[in-house]
């Protein structure tokens, strides 16, 4: 399982990129985008996401649907 980013919402803050524990977030076309291979959604090391836990942006960062 992995998260990603609807690139409609980002705001290109840059927030989610450092707290990612797996580097997971990468910086593409002036925005971020998550890169699905890398990403665990913080599993087993956090209770939550922890780049949906900083994203102020409602909607922005949500599980990619199978
Ligand atoms: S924290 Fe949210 S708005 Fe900011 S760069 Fe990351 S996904 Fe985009
Ligand atoms: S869910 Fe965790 S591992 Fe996946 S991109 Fe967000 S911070 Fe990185």
């Amino acid at each position: 399982m992995a998260m990603m980013i609807d690139s409609s919402l980002c705001t290109a803050c840059g927030d989610c990129e450092p707290v990612c524990p797996t580097g997971a977030i990468i910086p593409s076309k002036g925005l971020f985008t998550i890169k699905a291979d890398i990403c665990t959604e913080c599993e087993p090391d956090h209770d939550m996401p922890q780049c949906l836990n900083v994203c102020m942006e409602d909607g922005c960062i949500v599980p990619v649907e199978d």
